[in-house]
């Protein structure tokens, strides 16, 4: 696009949702997500900032009148490139649009706009004596509605699911610019198609979540974790069985590798062992009898094996845990600038093998890889170590990943437990689904978007 075509377009959307709603789609920090440590970088034409359902719709109607691609975009903390405008086109940032609609604590729902972060509605449900679970790490950027998009999970997915778990019914806009609402504040509906299973973790490609129904529950009165040390992935992961094998349900069961532990582990709150190979974070709440009994157990099952077993306690050590637990990404960002993650799923009882075999890939193409996650889901982060400047390191990483997905498949697992297909993972569909799944998924977003113009590029 000319500069005075880009100028005309921008004036034409500020016709539509007011001057002060339109960037120039120069604005940098939309056009990167959190794969721009690997190098992934879009570019737009305009940035539109809507503030009601209305201007999404009239902004989307515009865009396939005039066959301008249009990418949704939330607090842009993605890993799969989704918010990226990789072939031009609008950006259209929710974060205005981020209202509450309505807290009803006595009946455990909120209705919320999709602009909404996502730590905003952990903190008001707390205030209520609530939850809401999903608990994605990067909760004070990523947005409910990128949230739903990739469908994100985080560590007490484990007991209490991925986020689709927790929206009852959802409000968005299609192409050619029409608003739908799917499901609603109901518990339960099965009247039709499940609509609003397509849109949970269709990232962006099929529509635009402008708001959503999200279901809460009590919040357990304790929240006690029980961190254990290994030397390595197999008497890690045997203890991760154990615990399964035991009939234990604890909220989250996470693992750090060895790699993970060197970049992370000097700053773990408790100070990790020296020989220390491997890391479970496991999490027992419920009322503070059950949580004690459960954390109790818990220590039973990681005992063996360990080479040291702690229980942090007290909401501070316990909050410096997770926020620790937090931070292992940028730690391990932070060894060599950047790092390029894969999220791949395996069953439980192939966990060791992933996690010992992405260390061999690293290592096959000449990069450190370390990973941790989800133990409990399966759900590997395997990570590449890369100087996001060299080229060079870039295309080894490629190469690595392409290796990884094949090892998730080959070990009957998925190429993405929760961060999605978005750009990095493109084309990569057709690795784990069969031609005729393949083909309903290409028919699905046909029928959605027939000219192709939401977030094109992705997912399919
Ligand atoms: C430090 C860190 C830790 C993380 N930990 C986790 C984790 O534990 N679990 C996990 O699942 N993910 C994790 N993530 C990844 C990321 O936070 C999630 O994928 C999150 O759900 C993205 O939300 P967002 O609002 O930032 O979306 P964006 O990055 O802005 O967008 C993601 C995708 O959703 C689409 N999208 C966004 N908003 C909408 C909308 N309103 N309507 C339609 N499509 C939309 C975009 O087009 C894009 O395809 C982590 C990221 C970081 C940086």
């Amino acid at each position: 696009m000319t500069p005075s075509t880009e100028r005309a377009l921008q004036a034409e959307l500020a016709s539509i949702v007011g001057e002060a709603n339109v960037l120039p789609g120069s604005e940098s920090a939309y056009l990167r997500d959190a794969t721009e440590t690997r190098g992934v970088a879009g570019r737009a034409d305009a940035i539109v900032l809507p503030e009601s359902t209305q201007h999404v719709a009239s902004v989307l109607s515009w865009c396939y009148a005039h066959d301008v691609p249009l990418v949704p975009r939330g607090g842009g903390t993605g890993y799969a490139g989704g918010a990226v405008p990789v072939q031009g086109g609008v950006v259209l940032a929710l974060e205005r649009m981020a209202r509450v609609r309505s807290f009803e604590p006595l009946l455990w729902r909120m209705h919320v706009e999709a602009g909404v972060r996502t730590a905003h509605v952990h903190r008001l449900a707390r205030e209520s004596g609530l939850l809401f679970p999903p608990d994605p790490g990067a909760s004070e950027q990523s947005q409910i509605g990128g949230n739903i998009a990739t469908n994100a999970g985080g560590p007490h997915a484990f007991k209490y699911g991925v986020t689709g778990a927790w929206v009852t019914g959802l409000e968005a806009v299609v192409p050619p610019g029409d608003a739908v609402r799917v499901g609603g504040p109901i518990r339960k509906d099965v009247a039709g198609y499940d609509l609003k299973s397509l849109l949970i973790g269709s990232e962006g490609t099929l529509g635009i979540i402008t708001a959503a129904w999200l279901r809460l529950v009590p919040a357990p009165e304790a929240a006690l974790p029980v961190v254990a040390f290994y030397d390595g992935a197999p008497a890690g992961c045997a203890a991760i069985e154990r615990v399964v094998g035991s009939g234990l349900v604890p909220a989250a069961l996470e693992y750090l590798d060895a790699g993970a532990l060197r970049a992370a582990g000097r700053s773990f709150p408790g100070g990790a062992p020296e020989s220390a190979g491997f890391m479970v974070v496991a999490e027992a709440d419920g009322t503070r009898e059950e949580a004690a009994r459960l954390r109790g157990e818990l220590v039973e099952a990681l005992r063996e094996g360990a080479l040291g077993v702690g229980t942090p306690s007290g909401p501070a050590e316990v909050a410096d845990l997770w926020r620790w637990r937090d931070g292992v990404a940028f730690a391990v960002i932070a060894v060599r600038g950047g790092k390029a993650g894969e999220d791949v799923v395996v069953p439980l009882d192939r966990l060791a093998e992933a996690i010992e075999e992405t260390v061999a890939i690293g290592r096959r193409h000449g990069l450190e890889a370390c990973s941790w996650g989800h133990a409990g889901d399966g759900n590997v982060h395997a990570n590449f170590l890369v100087d996001p400047a060299s080229e060079d390191d870039l295309g080894r990483a490629r190469a690595a990943a392409e290796e990884v997905f094949a090892l998730a498949v080959a070990l009957g697992g998925s190429i993405s437990g929760e961060h999605g297909i978005g750009w990095t993972k493109r084309g990569h569909l057709a690795r784990q689904w069969a031609p005729r799944a393949l083909e309903l998924h290409r028919a699905v977003k046909q029928v959605f978007d027939p000219k192709g113009l939401l977030n094109p590029g992705k997912k399919v």
